[in-house]
């Protein structure tokens, strides 16, 4: 069974996975990595695949406990099992949204939770393929110094963290003041090479793309299509935990588009080996300060153009140029999609609203949450649609932006769900007066 890198816009020519390539020769667009889907069908039909998958969960079998090994023929069937880096990372947990959904009619409402795992964001499905695959191309004599991405703070920690786990040299590329102080301090914690760039991401990847011309220094972004594979486990993993149902809709944060690409490209291979017959509606939800996929959705997707990214909470998605725009636009065609924003306001509002009722949210999923009530008002999602909602980050990650919507610091902002310590004197009756009170404003 072999997997290669082909041209996604079809140009001729099949590269190894162990070739250092990131890119079409021919025409320059993105590779992704192809298997043999005709050899994998020969060996399981639909439910064989399923069966096998689902008898690997929770195992403590190298690699298969991991949500991502579990589906090893899918994402990477020629890596040696002693040469994969992996923290069983996957098997996040749907949180099932009950009273948020309700809010907006909606009753069957659940956040896949990708930011429950180990450097907290869904970075780490992707980046265990990535290091694993260098792993072994490192023991089979290939010279690579260092592995290294621009990030904006996410890919960062994952990459710093599994490269650690393998002992190979880290290096990430951050835009300088532009990440929270959780993010900078894990790939600096992990021992990477850390340099702080004054200049924003897209600046970040022209940086890193020229440092890694030479080929000794390895790409760790996602235009690296490996990361892709491991992010796409994220759609037949949701499949297994509703037994095997396709949920309606799924909404996705978007930034660099590499995630919603490989959302689809889950789904798709899942329906090419007859593991599912229905396929989802994906929508991709994008900040307003950040939304060129949204303008370019707008217009039909007649054209694309990459902006200059404003400033956004939302600082994982604030980017203006995404590398994998083709796939993603491609992806949304195919799987009916829609494109809808959130403004600064919007997403901060939804991400403290979910809070209360025993979310989280980290401001990307605020986003997403925003983008859900919106559709969900205006009727583009139906009351009884199963809508699943990726949560890309762990909330704990974004403390700045959790500190200044409580403080009311956030300007422009009416933090209208802000929740401030109450500071009172060590007096029982006092405590008891103020309490009163309080609780009767919650009712
Ligand atoms: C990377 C990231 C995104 C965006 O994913 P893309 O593949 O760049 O579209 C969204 N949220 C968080 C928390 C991220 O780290
Ligand atoms: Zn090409």
């Amino acid at each position: 069974m072999n997997s290669y890198f082909k041209c996604i816009k079809g140009c001729e020519g099949q590269y190894s996975l162990t070739d250092i390539i990131y890119r079409c020769p021919k025409c320059g667009s993105l590779l992704q990595v192809t298997h043999d889907t005709e050899a994998l069908k020969a060996k399981l039909n639909g439910e064989g695949w399923n069966k096998l998958f689902a008898s690997r969960m929770g195992s403590t079998k190298w690699p298969y406990g991991s949500g991502v090994w579990r589906y090893k023929e899918l994402v990477a069937p020629e890596i040696d099992d002693d040469s994969i880096v992996s923290m069983y990372e996957g098997n996040s947990n749907l949180f099932y949204a009950k009273r948020f959904g309700q809010m907006f009619g909606v009753k069957d409402l659940w956040i896949k939770m990708c930011g429950n795992t180990h450097t907290g964001s869904f970075k780490d499905l992707g980046m265990t393929v990535l290091v694993s695959m260098v792993n072994q191309m490192i023991k089979k004599g290939k010279n690579i110094k260092a592995v290294a991405c621009a990030s904006t703070g996410d890919t960062s920690a994952a990459l710093a963290a599994y490269a650690a786990y393998a002992g190979i040299p880290s290096i990430v590329f951050l835009p300088a003041n532009k990440i929270t102080t959780a993010q900078l301090v894990q790939p600096m914690s992990n021992g990477s090479i850390v340099l702080a760039l004054d200049t924003d991401f897209d600046g970040c990847m022209k940086i890193v793309q020229q440092v890694t011309r030479n080929n000794e220094i390895y790409l760790a972004n996602s235009m690296n299509s490996l990361r892709v594979e491991g992010q796409k486990t994220i759609a037949p993993e949701i499949v297994q935990q509703f037994d095997m149902e396709v949920p309606d809709t799924i909404i996705i944060p978007g930034g660099n588009l590499g995630n919603v690409s490989a959302l689809g490209k889950g789904f798709k291979e899942m329906k090419e080996l007859g593991m599912i017959s229905k396929m989802p509606r994906i929508i991709v939800a994008q900040a307003q300060n950040a939304n060129p996929l949204y303008t370019s959705y707008k217009n039909g997707f007649e054209s694309f153009s990459s902006i200059s990214a404003k400033k956004t909470l939302a600082s994982a998605i604030q980017i203006g140029d995404p590398v994998s725009v083709d796939k993603a636009i491609a992806t949304l065609k195919e799987f009916n999609g829609i494109v809808e924003q959130a403004s600064e306001e919007e997403l901060a509002e939804a991400a403290a609203l979910a809070d209360r009722t025993g979310m989280y949210s980290c401001p990307h999923t605020g986003v997403a949450l925003s983008v859900f009530t919106k559709l969900a008002s205006r009727g583009d999602i139906a009351s009884d649609e199963r809508v699943v909602i990726i949560s890309t980050a762990h909330g704990l990650k974004f403390s700045e932006f959790k500190v200044g919507y409580h403080e009311e610091t956030i300007s422009g902002i009416n933090c209208s769900h802000a929740n401030k310590p109450i500071e009172l004197a060590a007096d029982s009756d006092l405590v008891l007066k103020v309490l009163e009170e309080e609780i009767k404003k919650l009712k």
